[in-house]
């Protein structure tokens, strides 16, 4: 068994800047592409961000039992972490990083347990959040009226990851971070 580092946190609060900061300081790591039922955003690429897949072909998957976890994140709109990327990571003797929600990553790290840093990302106020998923610009209003409706029972949840950053100042979390995860891939 590998090792594996999970971010978590509501939509917006700068999972993947944080992640796209450190993965060009860790040659050692390689992203889990996880599997959704929600169209491409933005500049987002198949195979590279995430696995695109029509509802159909995600509950095929599902009753084949291809996911690790899966989760309707938004009514509707599914994501999953797939067996076969932990298999491919590990088996290139590589840390998998996993970018999901909340429940996801409660679960993946009681999958994993000491094996596995679980990072919780707090953004510097609920105002803030709906600033920035507003400023990000690729999400329509309902979709953003969505995940505001499920941060505040996410952020709660906090208290469960070994480790929160609060993502105020973008290069102190980021330096934060590695800090932190240095110290666990030491460990
Ligand atoms: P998530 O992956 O958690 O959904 P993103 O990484 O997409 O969040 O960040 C949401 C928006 O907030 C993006 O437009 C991003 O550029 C911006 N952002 C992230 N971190 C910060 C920060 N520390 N200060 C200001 N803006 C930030
Ligand atoms: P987005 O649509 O903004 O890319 O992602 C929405 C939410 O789904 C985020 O909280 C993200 O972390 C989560 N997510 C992405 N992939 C997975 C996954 O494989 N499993 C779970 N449980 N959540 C995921």
């Amino acid at each position: 068994m590998g090792k594996a580092i999970l971010f978590s946190a509501p939509s917006g609060c700068g999972k993947t800047t944080i992640i796209k900061e450190l993965m060009k300081c860790f040659d050692c790591f390689d992203f889990s592409i996880s599997a959704t039922s929600r169209a491409p955003r933005g500049e987002e690429v198949n195979g590279q961000d995430y696995y695109f897949l029509s509802k159909e072909e995600f509950m095929s998957r599902v009753a084949k039992d291809e996911f690790l976890e899966w989760e309707e994140v938004y009514s509707g709109t599914c994501y999953g972490t797939l067996k076969s990327e932990i298999d491919r990571i590990w088996d290139m003797g590589k840390v998998i990083v996993f970018d999901v929600d909340v429940n996801g990553g409660r679960n993946i790290k009681k999958y994993f347990g000491a094996d596995a840093l679980s990072i919780f990302v707090m953004p510097p106020s609920i105002e803030v959040l709906e600033q920035r998923l507003r400023s990000r610009g690729t999400d329509s209003e309902e979709a953003i009226v969505k995940r505001l409706g499920r941060s505040a029972e996410e952020l709660k949840q906090a208290p469960a990851f070994d480790v929160t950053i609060v993502n105020d100042d973008l290069q102190r979390a980021v330096n934060e971070t590695r800090n932190v995860i240095e110290k666990f891939l030491k460990g």
